[in-house]
C-alpha cells in the first residue's frame, strides 16, 4: 500500500488550495479528483471584488464585472448602483486551471480520474481498488462528501439550485426575482457570463420540494417569456450544514464542511479561506482558524435571516420587496454589507 502524509480529496477552489498550500511544507501530498478535467462545476461564478485582491486573481480571469443589479419582488423593482463593480464573474474551468497551475507539481501528486469509493481509519480505497493510506485526510469533496459521510456528520441544511445555461449575449443586467409564493425565502436569478446567460433559482428542500422547486421555475420562465429551447439544464446541491472543520487528523474544507451561505450560495470565498485554514492546522496542532469563525458566524447570521423570512408566510414578499429600498441608498449599502457578510 502507498502512503502519504496528506491525501487531498476533491480539486474543486478548496482542494486546489490546500494542495497550492500544503506543497510549500516537507509533506508528502496527494491530490484526488474523479473527474478528467479540473475546474468545471455548476456555479454561477460570482465573486465579490474584496476577493480579487484577497487571492491575486488576475483580471485576465474575469468575464463580466458589475456595477448595479435589479432586484424584483411582486411589490417593487429596485435598481441598486454602486461607484465601483461589487461583483465579478469567473468561468469556474479557467479559475480551476489558474488554481491548479500554481501548485508545485514537484511536491505534489495529482491524479485525475480517481474516485475515492471508501474512507478508512488511516487509508482510502480508490475506484480502481487501489488502498492509499494516510496521516492526514482532507475532504475537499464538495456538498455530496464522502468524507463528511465517514465522519458520520448529518446534513440536513442543504439547498437545490437549478439553472439553465443559455447561449445568448441578450442579457445584459445582474437581476435578482424574490417571489416567496414560487421561491420561498430563495429568488431566481439572471446573472449574464461570457456569452452565455445563467438562469437559475434555488431554494432550501425543507421549505419545497426539488420537484415543485423545477415546477414554480418553469411557470415563472414561461410568465417572463423566457426561451430555454436551447438552453442547458443543471442542478446541483449546496450543503450549508456546518459542524465543525478538524476531527482528529480528518480535516473538512469548503462545501464538505458545510462552508456556505445559506442565504446566497456563495461558496468559493469560503472554500478558498478554508483550504488555507485546514493546511495550517494540519501544520501547527494548536493552531485555531478565526478565520473559519467568522465564516461560521456570518453563515449563521444569514440561517437566521432564511428561517426569520420563512416564519413570514404571507407577509414574506412584503418584506423582502422592503428589504430591497435601503439598498438604494449608498450609505445604507455599506452599513448592511458590513452587518450581513462581515
Ligand atoms: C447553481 C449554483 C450556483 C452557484 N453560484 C455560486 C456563485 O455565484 N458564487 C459562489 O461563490 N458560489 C456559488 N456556488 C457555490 C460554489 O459552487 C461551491 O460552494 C464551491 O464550488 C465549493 O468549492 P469546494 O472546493 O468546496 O467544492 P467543489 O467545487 O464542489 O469541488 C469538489 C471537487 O471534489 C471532487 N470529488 C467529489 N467527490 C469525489 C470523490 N469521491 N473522489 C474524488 N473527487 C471527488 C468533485 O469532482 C469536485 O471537483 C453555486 C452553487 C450552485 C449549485
Amino acid at each position: 500500500m502507498e502512503n502519504y502524509d496528506v491525501v487531498i480529496v476533491g480539486a474543486g477552489p478548496a482542494g486546489l488550495r490546500c494542495a497550492e498550500m500544503l506543497a510549500k511544507s516537507n509533506k508528502t501530498i496527494l491530490l484526488l479528483e474523479k473527474n478528467k478535467v479540473i475546474g468545471p462545476k455548476v456555479c454561477g461564478g460570482g465573486l465579490p471584488n474584496a476577493d480579487l485582491e484577497r487571492f491575486n486573481i488576475p483580471d485576465e480571469l474575469l468575464e463580466k464585472k458589475f456595477k448595479a443589479m435589479t432586484i424584483h419582488s411582486p411589490f417593487f423593482q429596485n435598481e441598486i448602483k454602486s461607484d465601483d463593480e461589487f461583483l465579478y464573474t469567473i468561468n469556474r474551468e479557467k479559475f480551476g486551471q489558474w488554481q491548479f497551475e500554481k501548485i508545485n507539481k514537484s511536491k505534489v501528486e495529482i491524479r485525475v480520474k480517481t474516485k475515492v469509493k471508501e474512507v478508512n481509519k488511516d487509508y482510502i480505497i480508490l475506484d480502481t481498488e487501489e488502498e492509499i493510506g494516510f496521516k492526514y485526510l482532507i475532504g475537499a469533496d464538495g456538498a455530496n462528501s464522502i468524507v463528511r459521510k465517514y465522519l458520520g456528520l448529518k446534513t440536513e441544511k442543504f439547498c437545490v439550485a437549478i439553472q439553465y445555461i443559455i447561449p445568448s449575449n441578450e442579457y445584459k443586467k445582474l437581476e435578482f426575482f424574490f417571489d416567496s409564493k414560487l421561491f420561498n425565502s430563495w429568488y431566481a436569478w439572471i446573472f449574464p457570463r461570457k456569452d452565455f446567460v445563467s438562469i437559475g433559482c434555488g431554494c432550501n428542500t425543507s421549505m419545497l420540494s426539488a420537484k415543485k422547486l423545477r415546477e414554480n421555475f418553469n411557470f415563472w420562465l414561461e410568465k417572463n417569456k423566457i426561451d430555454i429551447s436551447k438552453g442547458e439544464y443543471q442542478a446541483y446541491t449546496i450543503n450549508y450544514d456546518y459542524r465543525g472543520y478538524k476531527f482528529n487528523d480528518i480535516f473538512l474544507a469548503g462545501e464538505s464542511a458545510g462552508l456556505v451561505s445559506g442565504l446566497t450560495g456563495e461558496g468559493i470565498h469560503s472554500a478558498l479561506v478554508s483550504g488555507e485554514e485546514v493546511v495550517k492546522s494540519i501544520l501547527d496542532k494548536n493552531y485555531h482558524s478565526k478565520k473559519i469563525d467568522k465564516i461560521v458566524k456570518v453563515g449563521d447570521r444569514h440561517i437566521k435571516i432564511l428561517n426569520f423570512l420563512d416564519r413570514l408566510g404571507i407577509f414574506r414578499n412584503l418584506a423582502l420587496g422592503l428589504i430591497s429600498i435601503p439598498l438604494k441608498s449608498e450609505k445604507l449599502q455599506e452599513i448592511i454589507n458590513k452587518k450581513l457578510f462581515h
